[in-house]
């Protein structure tokens, strides 16, 4: 039996006309002879809806039961999809992650998966010609629905891939991974292929055509990912493993991430056990911390900026009322009209100069530099959110993404 894994994103199944270009798609791959297995998301801006329900509906909606509500977009799309195969003529069902079951653990928004029954699938497969599949959400042990955080519909069918032992075909809104997002930067550039390693620090940074854990699922079972379009019938991009030709390349992509916020905490002493007291709290209560700086001390005081994600700062801020207190700080300062841009490229590990080329690109527009970190494949400086599409395509120019010879 030969299995494809299909995904399709929400504007894919935004409405019926874009629902049979799904159909299209999918009846393609059964003309080919592959059984196919389609994770859908919801469609597009419904879960954003779902979201803003809750926080109106609740002071402080549980997270268990955000989950139950928000994951409800994706059984819609699944079973529309399933009706339309049907009067394709094809046999088809829908299936949710509780009927897979795809087994997560109880971490609510953001669930992990922990592992999917590949024989009930098999079986399934062997009865069905095509499965329409809820992406995006999950089960617990004690049967309580999850999701798997935003655009985690790409993480579901690459898991899935990865369990039945077969390629996945991400379909979306654009034709494939491009040196940048091509709706900011029109000299953006589409790459035929691109390593796991670059594909997931573009993804971390924010490059949100493929969720950060869809390419670790992707990298730790090398399930071939081939990023593609909906709507044409150009092929897109494979995420790969890294050959020869990929290592040349000094920078391969920038990326920005708008989901950052800034926080400072004025004043406090410069003594052993304060960073730890502050960033135990936000660890333990699920909060990702990422760019961190501390300034030099001045009489024994300093201050600590850290970002966080925007959807985190309310509980960081809860939880620095009690730290400020508690370390003799002087005030705590946020601040949300920040972003993250960064470069990225394999090919930085050998070479020098990078990050000078980065910070003298971004002075030449004026654009001041908030916090900065780096890695070894990545540069990301932290400015204000005013200067993001500026920032990103300056960069992109700086590095000569827009061409096609890109060597260091
Ligand atoms: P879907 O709903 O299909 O999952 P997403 O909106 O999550 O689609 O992801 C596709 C979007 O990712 C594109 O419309 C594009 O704006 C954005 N994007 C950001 N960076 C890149 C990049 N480097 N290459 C391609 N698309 C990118
Ligand atoms: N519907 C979810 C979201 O909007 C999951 C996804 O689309 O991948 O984040
Ligand atoms: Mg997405």
């Amino acid at each position: 039996m030969r299995i494809l894994v299909q995904k399709f994103g929400g504007t894919s199944v935004a409405n019926l006309e874009c629902m049979k270009q799904v159909r299209e798609k999918t009846l393609a791959a059964r003309a080919k002879g592959y059984k196919v297995l389609v994770v859908l998301s919801a469609r597009s801006g419904e879960t954003n809806r779902l979201l803003t329900l809750a926080d109106e509906w609740s002071r402080d909606p549980e997270a268990a039961e955000v989950d139950a509500l928000i994951s409800t977009g994706e059984q819609v799309s699944v079973a529309l999809f399933a009706m339309l195969m049907k009067d394709a003529g094809v046999k088809a069902r829908s299936l949710l992650g509780f009927q897979i079951p795809m087994r997560t653990d109880n971490a609510f928004g953001k669930a992990r998966i922990l592992g999917i029954d590949n024989e009930k699938l098999t079986a399934m497969l062997e009865e069905y010609d095509v499965l329409s599949v809820a992406g995006f959400q999950g089960i617990t042990d004690d049967n309580r629905i999850t999701t798997l955080g935003r655009g985690g519909s790409d993480t579901s069918a690459v898991a899935l891939a990865a369990a039945l032992g077969c390629e996945c075909e991400i379909y979306t809104d654009v034709d494939g991974v491009y040196t940048t997002d091509p709706n900011m930067c029109s000299t953006a550039r589409k790459m035929d292929r691109v390593s796991y390693d670059e594909m997931l620090e573009m993804a971390s940074m924010g490059a949100k055509v493929l969720q950060i854990r869809s390419v670790e699922f992707a990298k730790k079972y090398k399930v071939p990912v081939h990023v593609r379009s909906t709507f044409t019938d150009t092929p897109g991009t494979l995420v790969t493993q890294e050959d020869s030709t990929m290592e040349a390349v000094l920078v391969s992509g920038i990326a920005y991430d708008k989901d950052q916020a800034r926080v400072t905490l004025r004043d406090v002493p410069d003594v052993p056990g304060v960073a730890s007291r502050l960033f135990g709290p936000l660890a333990d209560s699920g909060v990702v911390v990422d760019m961190i700086v501390q300034n030099p001390s001045r009489n024994g005081r300093t201050d600590m900026t850290f970002t966080v994600p925007r959807g985190d700062l309310k509980k960081t801020l809860t939880l620095m009322e009690d730290i400020q207190k508690e370390v003799n700080a002087a005030e705590v300062l946020h601040d949300l009209h920040v972003c993250k841009v960064s470069a990225i490229g394999v090919g930085m590990r050998n070479h020098s100069g990078v990050a000078a080329k980065a910070f003298e690109a971004l002075r030449s527009m004026n654009i001041n530099i908030l916090m900065i970190s780096t890695s070894e494949i990545k540069i990301t400086c932290l400015i204000e959110e005013k200067f993001t599409e500026l920032a990103v395509r300056t960069l992109h120019d700086a590095f000569g993404l827009d061409k096609d010879s890109m060597l260091g």
